[in-house]
């Protein structure tokens, strides 16, 4: 979502004479958007503007603001920083060329954090990085408030953009060249708008001319739509893949984090979306150590990350978020060597089954559509499958959003190696 708000602050910012440079030391103003889920991503900001203090010292004219969840939700904190003088939300892009200004022109420092109601950008064409695959917000902010989230307080009340300007957007991106766009939203299943659901606007946007692949991020698995499971199973250029956050595999603690399902509940879901979409890749998000869990109901999670057999899995260590329910509810009282104890089982564990899922393709034929040279191995290309896997294969003539058919030799438990057939 921040990548997507970064190229929106990018169109806002160009009809007004700014212009991306290669470095902190060439820049005149530096914009950093920030992200509040986790207090790790607050530490890494922090660090980073601690890095910009020489520059400041330097230059006689330098700007630094920060945007995002992080701006949202600190404002004075964080312009009590010596190096900020601007801190705008989410909300409040708009402000940006007016702020910047007057702050070059007379050192003012400001802060522009209001959320809005009905602010979507929607009339703003995002000026995207190259590359295959084009972010589309579909709507934002979030009304769910699991209670060890900041989200709907950083980002505000869910709003969704019309059906026609999201593929007007859709379009602009295939024309743009990009062969993927990727639906984004906190809860894409609450997507509403009187020309259609969610399940509506997926096939709509899987119908536009020249886009190869359509996914999506991230569904609530307390809604899930069954017209919305048959789209992806009849469209060939859906992508099977759903990324389904569990958060908890015991119905005390999901209970406590307001997440409105239960294990049993996931658990047939999960079985439902197996069932309709065979081969689908099914991946989740876990938090260990959430206020109160005990060793018990962490190894019922265990328990159902085993049993489900996730083809991936992001795990986070519970991370008390000032002003959510949680942390005006619970004390933090899972000590912090109990929380690495778990997270550490838990990555063993997806590892293990990540390592055999991935094995279990060896020699199969996987649709990979390329996205460019490989990191570490100039003359092999890397590219995704059609359910997410990163596949590294011998370099081909073909260039970046271009697919490949790539025949598996070897897995690790995050990338498949094979050879372009
Ligand atoms: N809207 C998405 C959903 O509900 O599936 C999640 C978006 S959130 C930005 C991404 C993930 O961060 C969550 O699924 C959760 O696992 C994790 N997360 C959110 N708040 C957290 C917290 N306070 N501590 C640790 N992890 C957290
Ligand atoms: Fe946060 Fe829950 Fe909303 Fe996801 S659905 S953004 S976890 S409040």
């Amino acid at each position: 979502m921040n990548e997507y708000d970064s190229a929106l602050v990018r169109s806002i910012l160009a009809p007004h004479g700014f212009q991306s440079c290669a470095s902190a030391q060439d820049a005149e103003v530096i914009l950093v958007n920030t992200c509040a889920v986790r207090e790790n991503a607050y530490r890494k900001i922090y660090g980073l503007l601690d890095k910009l203090r020489p520059l400041k010292k330097q230059k006689k004219s330098f700007v630094v603001g920060v945007l995002g969840c992080m701006a949202q939700n600190l404002k004075e904190e964080l312009l009590a920083h010596p190096v900020v003088s601007l801190v705008v939300g989410p909300d409040n892009y708009r402000s940006l060329p007016g702020l910047i200004e007057q702050s070059i022109t007379s050192g003012d420092c400001g802060i522009d954090a209001d959320l809005s109601e009905y602010e979507t950008y929607s009339d703003i064409a995002p000026a995207r990085v190259e590359g295959v695959n084009a972010w589309v917000a579909i709507m934002r902010g979030c009304d769910n408030f699991c209670t060890f989230c900041v989200v709907p307080y950083t980002r505000g009340r869910e709003r969704s953009r019309s059906v026609a300007d999201i593929l007007d957007e859709v379009r602009a991106a295939a024309a743009a060249g990009f062969p993927q766009v990727t639906l984004l939203g906190q809860n894409v299943n609450s997507y509403s708008d009187r020309d259609g659901s969610f399940a509506d606007l997926i096939v709509r946007v899987a119908d536009v001319p020249a886009i190869r692949r359509v996914r999506f991020t991230s569904p609530h698995p307390k809604d899930f739509p069954d017209d919305l499971l048959e789209a992806i199973a009849a469209h060939p250029n859906i992508c099977k893949h759903v990324h389904l956050p569990l958060q908890a595999g015991n119905d005390r603690i999901l209970g406590l984090m307001g997440r409105n399902y239960t294990r049993r509940e996931f658990v047939g879901l999960a079985e439902r979306i197996r069932d309709r979409i065979p081969g689908v890749s099914l991946t989740t998000d876990i938090i260990v150590g959430f206020p109160t869990e005990t060793e018990g109901e962490f190894l019922e999670t265990f328990k159902v990350m085993e049993n489900l057999a996730f083809d991936s899995a992001f795990i986070f260590k519970y991370s008390e978020r000032k002003g959510t329910i949680a942390s005006r509810k619970f004390a933090d009282d899972v000590p912090p060597d109990s929380k690495t104890d778990r997270i550490v089982r838990l990555f063993d564990l997806q590892k293990r089954i990540s390592s055999d899922k991935n094995r279990a393709r060896i020699g199969s034929l996987e649709a990979v559509l390329i996205e460019g040279p490989a990191e570490k191995k100039p003359d092999h290309q890397v590219g995704k499958s059609d359910g997410g896997t990163t596949v590294i294969f011998p370099a081909t003539p073909e260039a970046p959003g271009s697919f490949a058919r790539v025949r598996i030799r070897e897995a690790s438990s995050t990338t498949l190696y094979g050879e372009a057939m």
